[in-house]
């Protein structure tokens, strides 16, 4: 098994974090500041049955300018050159604008986007299932993974998934 995965979310919903922790080494930037990492940034997952390429893709967020503008139009790109996406979301935060520009952006993707809730470690159980419903209603996702990128919650559930469908 074997592809590129690409991750796409809003700004400081964990993408770093969460690439850091399944590639066991710093390869993207984390900050509690928003868009610190402004680079796309490939990191290789490799394990004895499966090799996965990670594409994390800051510039995917709504355009406040014209250098975001140029990047989006670079990240868009590599949406249609991937084999499955990860649309990230945190569980602490409501819908927005910047999930339905984001969601706007997969109109003509034809592969699996699955959706990541993180930061389940910060809200009480009851809060998730109200939040992925009202997601599910946004977007014709794949499959849905509640983790936590901090705590690791359902990584290796989710690196199982991605194995059998690459
Ligand atoms: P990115 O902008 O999507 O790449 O987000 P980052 O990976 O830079 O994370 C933004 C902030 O969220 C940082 O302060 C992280 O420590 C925090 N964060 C990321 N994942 C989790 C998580 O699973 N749980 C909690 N509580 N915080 C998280
Ligand atoms: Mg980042």
């Amino acid at each position: 098994h074997s592809g590129f995965v690409a991750i796409i979310g809003r700004p400081n919903v964990g993408k770093s974090t969460f690439m850091n922790r399944i590639l066991g080494e710093k390869v993207a930037i984390m900050s509690p500041k928003a868009q610190t990492t402004r680079n796309k940034i490939n990191g290789i997952y490799t394990a004895p049955d499966v090799q996965i390429v990670f594409v994390d893709t800051p510039g995917i967020h709504k355009p406040q300018n014209a250098l975001d503008d140029y990047m989006d139009q670079a990240a868009l790109s590599t949406l249609n050159q991937v084999d499955a996406i990860l649309f990230m979301i945190a569980a602490d935060e409501q819908p927005g604008k910047g999930d339905q520009w984001i969601i706007d952006q997969l109109e003509h993707v034809t592969k699996p986007v699955y959706l990541l809730v993180n930061k389940i470690d910060a809200v009480h159980p009851d809060d998730l299932l109200p939040l992925i419903e009202k997601y599910n209603g946004m977007y014709d996702f794949a499959q849905v993974f509640p983790i936590s990128a901090t705590e690791g919650n359902n990584v290796d559930e989710l690196l199982t998934q991605l194995t059998a469908e690459l």
